[in-house]
């Protein structure tokens, strides 16, 4: 009884030990999967901010700006020389004509040669 008291006594710090460096281990893996889930759902929200940005910006200059940068020719209301539409935004090109936005979009494309890199 002695004996195996003693063993008990020798041998049960040691598996104390193990246990407790098993459960050390079990939390610093935890942290560190917790870690991992953080910095990717950071990272997924913060790319999904910037796609979300980016597309807004690109419609902020899609109706600002022509597709190639430039600007758009002052509008007002009037008649389309091209295809006789009658509305509210017909843009005055200086010294050419007066055309409606579906008219000017093709006008400008033809006259500055620019190709749209995504139909290209
Ligand atoms: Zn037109």
């Amino acid at each position: 009884m002695i004996a195996y008291t003693a063993t008990l006594l020798q041998v049960d710090p040691r598996t104390l030990g193990v246990n407790l460096w098993l459960i050390i281990a079990a939390l610093i893996l935890l942290t560190g999967v917790g870690l991992i889930a953080i910095a990717t759902w950071t990272g997924i929200r913060t790319w999904i901010t910037i796609v979300r940005q980016r597309s807004s910006h690109e419609e902020y200059m899609r109706s600002f700006h022509r597709a190639d940068g430039g600007n758009y020719p002052p509008a007002t209301h009037g008649k389309c020389e091209q295809c006789g539409v009658q509305q509210g935004k017909i843009f005055h090109v200086d010294s050419g004509p007066s055309l409606c936005p579906g008219c000017y979009e093709a006008y400008w494309r033809r006259e500055t040669g620019w190709m749209d890199e995504s139909t290209s």
